[in-house]
């Protein structure tokens, strides 16, 4: 058993204990089983949240409603969910109503797929109503049930379907793909937000490329924010090494150079996408877009810093088919050997420049002067050194 199951062997004990049922449920259960690396583990239990609570002593309401609770172990912070059943999908995404079950059965039908259908028990010993380890072995992505049942009640499950694909390598069960195919327009009801988790994880799975082929052919991009024009554009997705891109900032900066989308903001601000990462991405598609030699301007490197000029120089390299590695030891390279790389490693602060200048009142000019101090080191015309940096600037006249 994995170290992260047996770290987490006494919640299930002491829910046991307490006379309840619990067991390993979900996606570390599916990926212990294809041998893929875990990194959290889900508990399933026949105990309601109250009961849950009752039994630990240090645990947060993350879900309360939906029956979910944090459990903060010594180990850990455990997410122990009681059994609970779904019904009356009426907009074809939240359940109307979430009952909790006793039965550790009826809480695995409700789960999308048969391999995320799975429970462990503290032994190892795995349940499986659902024949999901069958499914696991054959690389096989079905629905619990009925495919067009469950794509109804939650149209998300379809785009989960398709990002299964690409971070597991697996198929999908023809009847299953053939569902998806026609529900696909569910989509329409299912929040940004959600889709958004759904859509990074595809964007780094092994098999992405195979994913973004699916995305196209079912016509599920239709239904992605910003992307129904763009079906050409996306079908040519196929012809670029993109696994090799590490983050999802690279494959988003990938994909908004190959539609050559102007608007980068508002069209990363409809996926509702934080305004930090927004503001990284536009840094790494205006240094691929606009600046063919940044690795030459050492200012440009310096201002978008050594992160996004790796990003940048990576998703360049994909674009034009060149070696990735090559290019970010290029531009690692390049910023080890910057002088200075960042502001606070320049000799002179704004402070000084306000003191030797101490008959001109601040204002943009300290800006223009401190930005030529720094271009000024960078290309090695002046030392990084105050008295350096005050003469050099009186002789450009910028103090
Ligand atoms: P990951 O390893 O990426 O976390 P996961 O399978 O654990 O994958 P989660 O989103 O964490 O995915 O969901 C945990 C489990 O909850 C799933 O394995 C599945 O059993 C169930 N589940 C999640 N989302 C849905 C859904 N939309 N419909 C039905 N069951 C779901
Ligand atoms: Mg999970």
């Amino acid at each position: 058993m994995n170290q992260l199951f047996t770290e987490a062997l006494p919640v299930i004990a002491a829910l046991e204990e307490a006379g309840y049922e619990a067991y390993f449920v979900g996606g570390s259960v599916r990926d212990s089983l294809t041998g893929r690396l875990i990194n959290d583990v889900d508990i399933a239990t026949s105990a309601t949240p109250h009961e849950v609570k009752a039994i630990f002593q240090q645990t947060v309401d993350v879900g309360i409603a939906h029956g979910t609770i944090l459990v903060l172990h010594k180990t850990g912070k455990y997410e122990v969910t009681t059994f609970r059943t779904e019904s009356g999908y009426s907009d074809f995404r939240r359940p109307d109503e979430v009952n909790f079950v006793r039965s550790l059965k009826e809480d695995l039908q409700r789960r999308d797929f048969t391999m995320n259908a799975i429970a462990m028990d503290r032994k190892g010993n795995v349940i499986d109503p659902f024949y999901g380890k069958e499914a696991i072995q054959k690389k096989e992505i079905v629905t619990v049930g009925n495919p067009n049942e469950r794509f109804t009640e939650d149209g998300l499950r379809m785009m989960r379907a398709l990002r299964f694909v690409s971070q597991l390598r697996f198929e999908l069960n023809p009847d299953t793909y053939a569902s998806l195919k026609k529900h696909v327009h569910l989509m329409e009801h299912i929040s940004v937000e959600r889709i958004l988790v759904e859509f990074e994880k595809l964007l780094l799975g092994v098999d992405r490329k195979k994913s973004l082929e699916l995305v196209v052919n079912s016509s599920l991009y239709y239904y992605l924010p910003g992307f129904k024009a763009y079906k050409s554009q996306l079908a040519k997705v196929r012809a670029y090494g993109i696994e090799q891109l590490k983050e999802e900032e690279e494959m988003w900066g990938f994909l908004l150079v190959l539609l050559d989308i102007d608007d980068i903001e508002s069209f990363l601000r409809n996926w509702k996408m934080p305004m930090k990462n927004i503001r990284f991405i536009q840094s790494v598609v205006r240094l691929v877009k606009q600046e063919p030699n940044f690795l030459q301007d050492k200012f440009l490197l310096f201002r978008e810093g050594e992160k996004a000029a790796v990003s940048a120089a990576s998703v360049r390299a994909v674009l034009e088919h060149t070696n990735v590695e090559n290019a970010i030891n290029t531009v690692k390279e390049v910023y080890t050997n910057l002088m200075i790389k960042s502001m606070s490693e320049l000799a002179l602060t704004g402070h000084d420049l306000l003191a030797f200048a101490s008959d001109r009142k601040p204002g943009p000019w300290v800006k223009e002067a401190m930005d030529g101090a720094v271009q000024a080191v960078l290309t090695g015309q002046v030392a990084n050194d105050k008295a350096a940096i005050k003469e050099w600037l009186n002789t450009c006249n910028l103090m």
